[in-house]
């Protein structure tokens, strides 16, 4: 069961070299989550072999052109695909008046419905949630409408011990309540105890993704504890001030929001294009963070199934 994220774009504001604009796609269970998709996300797509036709869901973060840029073409590409499912973006208000005005003619709009779900940014919500996960917002900090996503896997059902079905003759239509954790009785009316019968899930796993914002404690108790953060890391320390002045982070800022929220592993990303050599990053994230990797465009942070 993959949990899997995959940096399409590692780049901040505008592309530099190897870096495109923001994009990344979330695999949960083969499901696929496109979150962010600054410009040349469909080529990223292409470049490191992710399915465009199998985006189930947009979740943008804000509407800064490097966060969005890549939307139209991407629509206009899974038009031609053929695609007839319905596509839901969510976002901060304004991107469907944005999208909309690229395709003034309802004609040369993308043949496929769009779903938009325009979020209130100041508060965290409940935005999505089907059989395998949900979605939760988090306000940020960025001088305009801005919130992160919290992806939470939900708990899976208990595994059943094939043995115990054949040892104690157990009918099938009985199966499915020993997995969500009741004890069995048997024709004798002997008590199973549902320990003895089944195995636990692995506990659920957890991802943040937080960009862009500045350095902004308040949320620490939304990601407290997830197993993988994105926190966008803009500028070295050296360049604080512009931090500040620009409401971004840097990376150590990043890191201290890593270290606070006690979360499993903090994933880089959002460079300025003023950095060629990403390595001063990975060192100050890890004087603070030992736990922090590079996101760079193509990278794949898989989070394994945990043991029960
Ligand atoms: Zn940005
Ligand atoms: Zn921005």
């Amino acid at each position: 069961m993959k949990f899997e994220l995959t940096i399409l774009g590692s780049s901040g504001a505008m592309p530099f070299k190897n870096r495109f604009p923001t994009a990344h796609v979330l695999n949960i269970h083969e499901q696929l989550f496109l979150l962010d998709c600054g410009e040349g996300t469909q080529m990223r797509m292409s470049k490191f072999k992710v399915r465009k036709g199998k985006i189930q869901s947009v979740f943008i973060t804000h509407l800064h052109g490097d966060h969005i840029f890549g939307l139209p073409g991407l629509l206009t590409s899974l038009g031609m695909n053929g695609r007839e499912t319905p596509l839901n973006i969510y976002s901060p208000p304004g991107l469907e008046a944005m999208i909309n005005g690229l395709f003034p003619q309802a004609e040369k709009g993308p043949p496929f419905k769009i779903i938009y779900h325009e979020l209130d940014t100041t508060i965290s919500q409940l935005i999505f949630e089907n059989e395998i996960l949900t979605v939760e917002t988090i306000p940020l900090s960025h001088g305009i409408a801005c919130n992160g996503y919290l992806f939470r896997e939900k708990k899976m059902p208990r595994k059943m011990i094939k043995e115990k079905i054949s040892e104690y003759g157990i009918p099938f239509k009985d199966i499915p309540g020993i997995k969500l954790g009741n004890d069995w009785s048997n024709p004798e009316g002997r008590v199973i105890p549902n320990n003895e019968l089944t195995l636990a899930p692995p506990p659920p796993r957890s991802f943040a993704f937080c960009t862009d914002t500045s350095y902004d404690e308040r949320i620490i108790p939304y990601i407290k504890g997830v197993d993988m953060l994105y926190h966008e890391s803009t500028f070295l320390e050296e360049d604080a001030d512009k931090a500040l002045a620009t409401n971004h982070s840097t990376v150590m800022q990043a890191a201290e929001i890593a270290k606070k929220a006690e979360v499993g592993r903090l994933i880089l990303g959002h460079y300025s294009a003023r950095y060629e050599d990403l390595d001063p990053h990975l060192l100050e994230a890890r004087s603070i963070f030992p736990a922090s990797y590079l996101g760079y465009d193509g990278a794949v942070f898989d989070l394994p199934m945990k043991k029960s």
